[in-house]
């Protein structure tokens, strides 16, 4: 677990990480080779470029502002500032501004997110790449001042369809200077948000040919980025962690879960290495079983920015072996529904509101409003899992204690908070509130997506109607009870309850 100083000892990456890196190399020498290549047109569609520059002259700097994408290699945020630089013979510098508060972000994600940016400081150093961390809203850390300060001819930012960045970049937008070149590179999506389509989706069978229509295109190989040729204008100043810990205004009573998911690229590529070569062989089998681990476990890298979702399909294509049938799944979850998720959010301002779904959903939610429901929970109970149903307490426990909830259980749990609320928005803001607390790949589209499909028939279609659900698809125990061993389940987690409970006493009891 991190010391909490950012001055953890990095370890020598695994074997997955060389493995890696010579396939950069055979890919292409470095991103200006690429452009060059058949695959070039492709990073080229990725930018968008929001403001031209009047006055990009060289040997000033190209700046990366690094906002989702909190990784080096395989990203083609990173990858087009370097070309840009390299073909102004420009210095290369990187920034990540940390806002002491985000969302329902507790310590459990920022311990993350800051554990896995010394390893960022690290790779960034050894390839000559200036690294700046800022404590503040990058509004106001990315000042006109700041940015003349570093010579900023160009600066390059990457891709999130949700409020919060979108409204930071409007802002920096607005505020930079008429000389300086701002570009948008989606470096999430293996197919660019805004070629994929250019409206709010219907449901995954709406988006599903758009976007495999242009995967040829677009899952290509990545080069590396290589060792910046001319170095950045000032001398680098170690980044201080310990200030900006010092400084967070979240809950630091939800820990961090470094046992279970450890911080970082390297721990995040380790474990697709163990996905693929032991659990995707069961995955199209097995993933809708709480009991097995075959799932990736991948969402908390992928959605700190720390593991390309791009480089995870590439690789789970090449070394998956013969099993063509948990390969097409993983493609459909890790392309299809997340690219899905993204797409939402960006056309609907809604998307954490009951606004936000179809109006079938709307007006059955609100006919049935006022029914009775057998049970009503509050915050405090659901949060400490003190429900009627073991199953769903159960499931709280994974979701505290490991960061993570299975996700098929996922989908129960959201919609056992309908069944016990006193109504659909209340349901939405609780589930909402409670997975991005407690689940570290929370604060996401695909969270937002699944919460709302669960709750208010996003991407879904009618169901029977029913009481307090309406035409909202439906879920209950027994029918969990068919398709896995819920006391298997139960047990697992009750255990480790009491497990938690003893120590608490032994340790009382000193
Ligand atoms: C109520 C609810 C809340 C959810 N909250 C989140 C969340 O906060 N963050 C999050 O990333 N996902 C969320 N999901 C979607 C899904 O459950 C998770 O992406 C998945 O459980 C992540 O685990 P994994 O990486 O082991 O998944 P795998 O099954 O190994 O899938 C690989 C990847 O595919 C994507 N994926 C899988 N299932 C979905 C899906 N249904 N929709 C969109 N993308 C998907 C994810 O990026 C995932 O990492 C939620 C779903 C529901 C029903």
């Amino acid at each position: 677990m991190s010391d909490m100083s950012g001055t953890k000892k990095l370890k020598r990456g695994p074997e997955i990480c060389d493995q890696l890196a010579s396939q950069r190399l055979a890919c292409s020498p470095s991103v200006t080779e690429f452009l060059a290549s058949k695959h070039g047109a492709s990073l080229k569609q990725r930018v968008k470029v929001l403001s031209e520059g009047s006055e990009v002259k060289a040997g000033g700097t190209v700046l990366y502002w690094m906002c989702r994408d909190k990784r080096v290699q395989d990203n083609w945020a990173l990858l087009h500032a370097q070309a840009a630089a390299l073909e102004q013979g420009a210095g290369l510098e990187v920034v990540v501004c940390v806002p002491p508060s985000l969302g329902e972000m507790t310590l459990r994600h920022y311990s993350f997110l800051l554990d896995g940016l010394v390893e960022v400081e690290e790779e960034l150093a050894s390839l000559d790449i200036g690294f700046h961390l800022l404590a503040g809203d990058p509004p106001t850390c990315l000042s006109t001042s700041f940015l003349a300060s570093l010579g900023v001819t160009t600066l390059v930012t990457d891709f999130s369809p949700l409020r919060q960045p979108r409204a930071w970049l409007a802002s920096i937008q607005q505020a930079l200077l008429s000389s300086m070149a701002l570009h948008q590179v989606d470096a999430h999506n293996v197919v660019p948000h805004w070629v994929t389509t250019d409206k709010q989706e219907y449901a995954a069978r709406t988006i599903r040919p758009k976007i495999m229509n242009k995967l040829p295109m677009y899952l290509t190989p990545f080069p590396p980025v290589i060792k910046h040729p001319m170095p950045p204008k000032n001398p680098p100043i170690p980044a201080d962690f310990a200030t900006v810990y010092k400084g967070l205004e979240v809950d630091r009573s939800v820990r961090p879960v470094d046992e279970h998911f450890q911080p970082g690229t390297r721990a995040g590529l380790a474990n697709l290495q163990s996905f693929v070569s032991s659990r995707l062989r069961s995955y199209s089998a097995d993933r809708n079983n709480p009991n097995k681990a075959v799932l990736s476990n991948m969402s908390p890298w992928v959605n700190h920015g720390q593991v390309s979702m791009q480089r995870a399909a590439l690789y789970v294509k090449a070394e998956g072996g013969n099993h063509p049938d948990s390969k097409a799944g993983f493609i459909e979850e890790a392309i299809v529904r997340k690219e899905l998720s993204d797409n939402f959010c960006f056309h609907n301002p809604h998307y954490d509101s009951l606004l936000g779904a179809s109006d079938w959903a709307q007006k059955t939610l609100k006919e049935h409003k006022e029914d009775q429901r057998e049970y009503l929970y509050t915050r405090e109970q659901l949060e400490a899992g003190e429900t009627h149903d073991d199953l769903w307490n159960a499931a709280q426990t994974q979701l505290v204690e490991e960061g993570k909830l299975h996700g098929f259980l996922r989908m129960y749990w959201a919609k056992k908070i309908l069944e016990w609320t006193a109504s659909p928005e209340e349901a939405l803001q609780e589930a909402l509130r409670l997975n991005d607390r407690l689940a570290l790949d929370g604060n996401d589209p695909n969270g937002f997506v699944g919460v709302m499909w669960s709750i208010a028939g996003l991407h879904d279609q009618g169901w029977a109607e029913r009481k307090v659900f309406g035409k909202i698809r439906y879920m209950n125990y027994a029918g969990c009870r068919r398709k896995f061993d819920v006391d298997q389940f139960v047990l697992k987690y009750k255990n480790m309850n009491t497990a938690k409970a003893k120590g608490t006493e032994t340790k009382g009891s000193k």
